[in-house]
């Protein structure tokens, strides 16, 4: 049985656990301070698991934006970042060097999508997105089993869609006002709804125009990724539950009759929430953890034979 460890690295909290893929034996949650000292804690908390035997693997599933592409001269690093400090701070190297074995990264976003997965809301479906409402918006993408990387990784929240008819709000995004992230984050809908959204009643008409960024945030979804499930999770789409079925519904009046078997009902049974919770991104850790031992032992099949 593989020992792993993961670490969720988030803007204000990091969690570090040790398990296998699909279980958490041991967890430990500290704020996210300066990169260092963070990811010292974090070495430090899984050298303190040590036992008998060091861990096998590690998997980092961290905020955005992270270069996740492992050809890149600034490969596991934060690029520009509005977190004080944490513009280009090296997160893989500093793990990989401390604990000497093979060390997975990918978004936070992404690492949860393969949580839910392998392990909760989205089991059998190769192709999914998890999506994350919480201080920000944002999503990851599973296709065919693989997490998308490319260029970066997907930012959908940052995504400006078609706004409902007489909707002036301006939106809250630093870069894009009415991007997604802008129209639906927490702090978002803080400036939208003029109070803190758990004020405001779940059949109050000003979730209208909220329900409706949603639906076009889901349409979108459908007509790009073609996924067989969405999984919306974070703490406004948790604690406001009645969005997801408010925009659930507009759906298929967004796609205009196109995609026709896309009725309310089967997309009920694929726009779900998660199942995994707040475990969500230390398990898609631990899972990321697993998957960089299967590419450490298909590194080792595939050495070329001798010339
Ligand atoms: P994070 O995104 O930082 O991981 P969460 O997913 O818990 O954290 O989301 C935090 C956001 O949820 C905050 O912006 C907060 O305003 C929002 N929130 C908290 N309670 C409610 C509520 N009852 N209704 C809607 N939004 C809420
Ligand atoms: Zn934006």
């Amino acid at each position: 049985m593989h020992k792993l460890a993961g670490i969720e690295l988030g803007g204000t909290k990091t969690v570090v656990v040790l398990g296998q893929a699909g279980r958490i034996d041991e967890r430990l949650e500290f704020a996210t301070t300066e990169p260092e000292e963070t990811i010292a804690r974090a070495i430090e908390t899984i050298e303190g698991w040590r036992d008998d035997k060091p861990v096998d693997a590690v998997g980092i599933a961290s905020f955005g934006p992270i270069r996740v592409s492992r050809e890149a001269a600034d490969y596991g690093c934060l690029l520009d970042t509005p977190k004080p400090g944490w513009s280009g701070a090296a997160v893989v190297a500093p793990v990989a060097a401390a604990l000497g074995c093979p060390v997975a990264l990918d978004t936070d976003v992404n690492a949860a999508a393969l949580a839910e997965q392998r392990h909760g809301a989205a089991q059998g479906c190769d192709s999914m997105v998890y999506l994350t409402i919480g201080t920000g918006l944002g999503g990851g993408v599973l296709i065919c089993g693989e997490p998308v990387h490319g260029l970066l990784h997907p930012e959908i929240g940052h995504v400006r869609l078609r706004r409902a008819a007489g909707d002036g709000f301006e939106g809250a995004c630093a870069f894009h006002g009415d991007c997604l992230e802008g129209l639906l984050s927490g702090p978002a809908l803080a400036a939208r709804l003029g109070t803190h959204p758990s004020r405001v009643d779940a059949e109050n008409p000003m979730w209208e125009p909220v329900a409706h960024d949603l639906a076009e945030l889901l349409a979108m979804l459908v007509l790009t990724v073609a996924p067989e499930r969405i999984v919306v999770g974070g703490g406004v789409a948790q604690r406001q539950p009645q969005l997801l079925p408010m925009a659930v519904g507009r759906v298929p009046t967004l796609l205009g009759g196109y995609l026709r078997d896309c009725t309310r009902e089967k997309l009920g049974g694929m726009i779900v929430p998660p199942q995994l919770g707040d475990d969500a991104g230390p398990m898609g850790a631990l899972v990321l953890a697993s998957r960089a031992l299967e590419d450490r032992v298909a590194a080792v099949r595939h050495v070329p034979a001798a010339a």
